[in-house]
């Protein structure tokens, strides 16, 4: 009679599986690979960062600093989203400053072809009152 094969508790997402030989201590192909990756990071003493995706909210692992998303493919879709979007705000907050600032460039300072090189002019003392440069 072969023997029952005992139950064990996968070394990464400790679920219950039946191991296929007495080494097996993941449960997974997914699961192996998220193990030698941790035992790699470990080895070369990898920062890794505990997160919460902006996202979705779910907690997540990572070794990059800037990475803010928990990697599934919609959260990145969608944070891809919200930052054309801020990004469209932000220029448009920039154009809307541009505009307001054209109409405190004194006539006698020549317009260039770049509105932000007038700033320049203005804030940097072109004009005796540079003081109430609305921008600073
Ligand atoms: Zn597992
Ligand atoms: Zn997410």
């Amino acid at each position: 009679m072969a023997a029952m094969k005992k139950k064990r508790l996968c070394a990464v997402c400790k679920k219950e599986f039946l191991p296929n030989s007495g080494v097996q201590i993941v449960c997974s192909d997914i699961c192996k690979s998220i193990r030698i990756r941790d035992q790699y990071r470990k080895k070369r003493g990898t920062k890794v960062y505990n997160r919460e995706c902006i996202i979705c909210g779910k907690p997540f692992e990572t070794a990059r600093e800037k990475q803010i998303t928990c990697g599934s493919e919609d959260c990145q879709k969608e944070h891809l989203r919200h930052l054309s979007l801020e990004n469209n705000r932000k220029a448009r907050q920039r154009r809307e400053e541009v505009r307001k600032h054209r109409k405190n460039i004194p006539w006698n300072i020549p317009a260039t072809a770049d509105p932000f090189k007038n700033f320049e002019l203005h804030c940097q003392g072109f004009v005796p009152d540079a003081a109430i440069c609305p921008l600073g």
